[in-house]
This record gives C-alpha cells, structure tokens and sequence, in this order.
C-alpha cells in the first residue's frame, strides 16, 4: 500500500512542514513535486470505457477471436441475463468468445467480458456459464481493475492533468491495466467475484453450484498434467474458494434451479483439448504489454511497484491460477524479471487466432425476454 491511496479522490492537501527551520530551497522543490504527486489519477467513467475497450483490444488481438456470431448471440444472451440483474446494468456490456484452447476468462474494465473457446469446451451447462460469467462481471462492477490503477504510484499525474489530455499516461494506464488484467486478480478480489457472482447468477435464476463445478472440472483437467500437478497440489487456495463458494450457497440460501444442460449443449459444442495438446506460442516472456513509447521507464516503474506489492499479491485467477501474457505472440522474446520468474503455463501461452475483430451481435429486449422465458428464468 502506497500513502498516496488515500488521497486519490480528495482534493488536493498539502500539509506544509516547517521548511524554515530545516532550511533549503532544495528541500522546499521536493515539497512542491509532492504535492504533485498527490494529486492521484482521477478518471471518468468515459474513461473506464475507453480504457476497457484498449484492453479488450489487446486480449482480442493476442488470443483473436471466434467468429461465429451464433455462438456470440448465445453467450451473450446468458451474459445479458446476468448483466440486467447486475449493480451496474446500464454499461454497454460485451460477451467476447476468444479463438484459444487455453482455458481462461478475462474481465476488462467497462464492461468488456471476455471467455476462451477453450473455456467453454470444459463447461457443461449454462448454470456453469452463468457462474463463470457472473464471476468476471462481478470484477467490473466492483471496479476491481480500476481500483488497483487508482493506487498504482507508477500512473499518478500531475496537479493540472486529466486523462483525456494527456495520451501518454493514457497508453501507460493501457499497458498496467492490460498486464492486471491478464494476471488476475488478488486473493481478495478474486474471492469477491466468486461471492458476488454466484448470488448474481442465482438472482438471475441459474443454479449457483455453476461456478464450482466448474472449477472442480479445471481443477481436474490440471491434475493430469504434470506441470501443472505441483502447482495445484500446492494451492490452498483453490479448496478455500471451493469451501467458500459451497458456504455462501448455505448462508444465503440460494438455491435458484435453472441449470440448462441441454440448451448450452445445443449452443456449444467445442470439445476440450487435453492440457497437454494446447497448441502454445514459444513467446519466452514476451511483453504483458503492448509496447509503445517510453517503454524501458515504464518498465522499471512497473518492475519496482511489482517488488512494492508482491508479499501481498498472491495472483490466482479463473483457470489455472497463473498469469496470462499479452502480445506475445507478436513480440519478440524478451525475458524480464517478473516475466521470467512466471514460467511456462499451457493456458497462458495458448496460441490464439489470427481475427482479433470482434463480432457483432444484437440483443433486443424482446429476444432476452424470449431467451428467459425458454429457459424458464425469472
Ligand atoms: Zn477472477
């Protein structure tokens, strides 16, 4: 945690020390930067969408995306269904079917939900969907992405600054989200979504043992594959989110009954590929993010926040409880420190598709009143 979160949306304090008595015109200009600093990263709503839609941009382009508006029609029909229900239903919400067998699901800010072709291989109703959904919009509505930006010290601007204005930080802001975003989340905020989207999903009427099935399903899919064996074998924390999920559906009572084998089955029918036939990108640890100017300072900024945060940040995410890469696939191999220390991981380094344009669809209200009356949802 660094002092400057506390000031991020309060206007600007500058509790002034007693300069005289130390003395120093010197000491008098660091002051002055302070207070700069101090100012925090105030961002807009407006922004929120634009910087999702930059993220969104680049998971699209690393992974690409399946296009078959028929499959996008469905997912994000179930994804409307949840979104209405959500504490922010009014963002202009996106399903995004990403051309990968890596298993993942992505969240970026503003409303741009993304999940894995692979993902959806390994899902069997649309209760599960909906868990998994539910899951990754919980992390938009909860602010999740832009809440860490807010205290990162690596994005704070000057006093007489604003986003829009300044198209720099801008792109500095793209590549941090980006890297957030494909690492996942922390412990916290990773519990949160599963709190939240498994009430969510049961609101909009789906069973709320969909998410931990579905875990349960990729926690079995990893146990097969040797890499991935120590890594889960070792992680408490995959039983804990299990625990707590099954304890929430007791405290809360939910017991929403819709499950919906049969019309996901008719919707999608990807089969899954075995861990160990995930096709993957020989990328090193190529960038998390997209490049672009001032490159190495960013760098080192990132590199230092890492080090700042680290002892708190046990990343674990939706599939494999590791950290996705961006851009890879286009970059050249360039080891860092914190890339390097990830190492290999089937579902991170999936290869992708080669269309990152997204694929339209419409959803009338008339078709998700339809959508919800087939499957019998409130
Ligand atoms: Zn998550």
């Amino acid at each position: 945690m660094n002092r400057y979160s506390v000031v991020l949306f309060a206007s600007l304090v500058v509790v002034w020390p007693s300069v005289a008595s130390s003395g120093g015109s010197l000491q008098l200009g660091a002051i002055t930067k302070r207070a700069q600093q101090l100012r925090g990263l105030q961002i807009t709503e407006e922004d929120e969408q634009r910087l999702g839609e930059a993220v969104s941009e680049r998971i699209r382009e690393r992974y690409g995306v399946v296009q078959d508006p028929k499959v996008h029609k469905y997912v994000t029909l179930v994804g409307a269904v949840l979104a209405e229900a959500s504490s922010r239903p009014h963002l202009p919400w996106r399903f995004i079917v990403l051309d990968t067998d890596g298993v993942n699901a992505l969240a970026a800010p503003g409303g741009y939900i993304h999940i894995t072709r692979g993902a959806l291989s390994l899902i069997r109703s649309e209760a599960e969907l909906a868990g998994v959904l539910g899951h990754e919009i919980e992390h938009v509505t909860e602010k999740h992405t832009m809440k860490a930006i807010q205290k990162s010290k690596a994005l704070q601007m000057g006093a007489d600054e604003t986003l829009a204005g300044n198209s720099a930080l801008f792109s500095r802001l793209v590549d941090r989200a980006s890297e957030m975003v494909m690492a996942g989340f922390g412990r916290g905020e990773e519990l949160e979504a599963d709190r939240n989207g498994v009430v969510l999903a049961a609101e909009a009427g789906y069973a709320p043992t969909g998410l931990g099935a579905l875990l349960r399903t990729i926690m079995d899919r990893n146990q097969g594959a040797s890499e991935k064996q120590g890594l889960f074998a070792s992680h408490p924390e995959m039983q804990e989110r299990l625990d707590k999920l099954d304890a929430t559906i007791r405290s809360k009572k939910l017991d929403a009954p819709a499950t919906l084998e049969a019309r996901y089955a008719k919707h999608i029918t990807y089969e899954p590929v075995p861990p160990g036939a995930v096709a993957t990108v020989t990328e090193g640890a190529a960038g998390l993010t997209g490049g672009g100017s001032g490159k190495a300072a960013d760098e080192s900024e990132k590199e230092a926040e890492k080090t700042e945060e680290a002892p708190k940040k046990k990343r674990f995410g939706l599939s494999a409880l590791r950290a996705p890469s961006l851009g890879g696939e286009k970059k050249s191999a360039e080891v860092t420190g914190s890339g390097a220390s990830r190492g290999v991981d089937r579902e991170r380094d999936a290869k992708g598709g080669s269309n990152p344009a997204p694929v339209e669809v419409t959803v009338t209200a008339a078709d998700l009143t339809a959508f919800k009356q087939e499957g019998q949802l409130p």
